[in-house]
């Protein structure tokens, strides 16, 4: 179904239909995927339409919580590309709207907001509470078991750098 030609008729029963009906029925109604109606609605300025309705629980919800417009939330959406900032995928869980926005992630000490992330992503931070040390030695866990794989063996490498250098300044001491 990707890439087939969408036409005239089916635009407009996007924009008739969408987002009062969710993308799940429009995309059913069209034989089409989620995704596909999505990114029309995308395409389209739907999205705007939808979102940037001061009333519009969304905006209030990000004014509430995050002190933030709707006009901040599209900006950074358009720096971080439409994806997350982490994986760079664009959100795949839905709600009863559709796809979701991507989250706000924030640092929740400080209050400032870090950027745009997927439920996954923001998730795997949580669940490592923020601790990027914790973050990191995952990154080597995982690069240890593929040293054939580029980044495992550039980790590789930098570990046997890091332990050489270690060994000469041992031996610097001993001396
Ligand atoms: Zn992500």
């Amino acid at each position: 179904m990707a890439g087939k030609c969408w036409t005239k008729g089916e635009l407009e029963y996007v924009e008739g239909h969408w987002p009062d009906e969710g993308s799940s029925e429009v995309a059913r109604a069209l034989s089409r995927t989620m995704i596909s109606v999505q990114s029309k609605a995308k395409k389209l300025n739907l999205h705007r339409n939808y979102f940037g309705d001061k009333n519009h629980p969304y905006s209030a919800n990000l004014r509430r919580r995050y002190n933030m417009t709707i006009e901040d939330y599209d900006r950074l959406l358009e720096e971080q590309n439409y994806v997350c900032a982490i994986c760079g995928q664009e959100e795949t869980s839905t709600n009863q709207y559709g796809i979701k926005r991507l989250c706000v992630d924030y640092d929740h000490r400080t209050g400032a907001i870090r950027g745009l992330l997927c439920m996954q992503c923001n998730m795997m931070i949580g669940s490592a509470k923020d601790n990027y040390v914790v973050l990191t030695n995952a990154v080597y866990y995982l690069a240890r078991q593929k040293p054939n794989d580029a980044f495992g063996a550039l980790i590789g490498s930098r570990e046997a750098q890091s332990s050489r250098k270690q060994g000469k300044e041992d031996s610097k001491v001993g001396v």
